[in-house]
């Protein structure tokens, strides 16, 4: 599952590459109802968590959530007749972007947009410093293990499996224990450093002096000991850990 980093670096590219301009808008695989946006100016791409919204000039929001398989393809090949599995395709003036397979590509009016962004917990990739407060106490109130609680999106928005590992891994925390407001803070800290990396490099990056590595993510053995990492469920996906370095 594409984790913030990857859909923050996909509002990026985006925005940098569509923004401002009038999209050809399309569905060759027909599930999706173009007319509302084609032809019409795309304003912003911003991504909330793992939630990805388009704003057009006369319509309202585009909302695309990519699931497990959800991918975007980049062309700067215009003329590129586009795959037949495309569900929506926006092209602008000299790029185009694919979306295949995504488990949510629709229409979202205001009230429905509102709603969707209160549901979702602070992001680290877009508060930074100023929603510590308000992450650190929905992090230690949630009445689940802490490796359960990042992963729910409406505590914090945008962390994934890989994440959640290497940021618990880094505080020397345990997935299946609470945390108190002063660990929380801390974990929020690690991911408002960390996660901006991984929008830059495109991938989760726990070590900035070495971004191919990780620390304890499907590890057999921790590369900061040597001690074999521990597997197992929590939250229902499994949890990595170096049961030396965590507690
Ligand atoms: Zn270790």
């Amino acid at each position: 599952m594409p984790e913030a980093h990857s859909l923050h670096r996909h509002a990026r590219d985006q925005r940098a590459a569509l923004a401002g301009q009038v999209l050809a808008v399309s569905s060759p695989q027909g599930r999706f109802d173009p007319a509302p946006y084609d032809g019409h100016r795309l304003l912003d791409v911003q991504a909330y968590g793992k939630h990805l919204l388009h704003s057009f000039e006369g319509a309202p929001d585009l909302h695309v959530h990519l699931g497990l398989k959800g991918v975007f393809l980049r062309t700067d090949d215009l003329s590129l007749p586009p795959l037949r599995s495309t569900r929506l395709r926006l092209a602008g003036e000299r790029e185009a972007f694919s979306l295949i397979a995504p488990s949510v590509c629709e229409p979202l009016p205001e009230p429905a947009r509102d709603a969707l962004l209160a549901s979702l917990g602070p992001d680290p990739l877009r508060v930074g410093a100023a929603g510590r407060e308000e992450a650190a106490r929905r992090l230690a109130s949630a009445r689940a293990a802490v490796g359960a609680a990042v992963l729910d999106q409406s505590v914090w928005a945008g962390i994934g499996n890989a994440w959640r590992a290497e940021l618990l891994f880094l505080a020397g925390i345990d997935p299946a224990r609470r945390v108190d407001v002063e660990e929380a803070g801390r974990l929020w800290d690690l991911a408002v450093r960390l996660l901006p990396l991984g929008v830059d490099a495109g991938q989760v990056v726990s070590d900035p002096a070495a971004p191919d590595e990780r620390w304890v993510y499907k590890r057999s053995t921790c590369r900061r000991c040597g001690a074999p990492v521990a597997s197992r469920s929590v939250g229902g996906r499994t949890a990595w850990t170096c049961p030396r370095e965590q507690r």
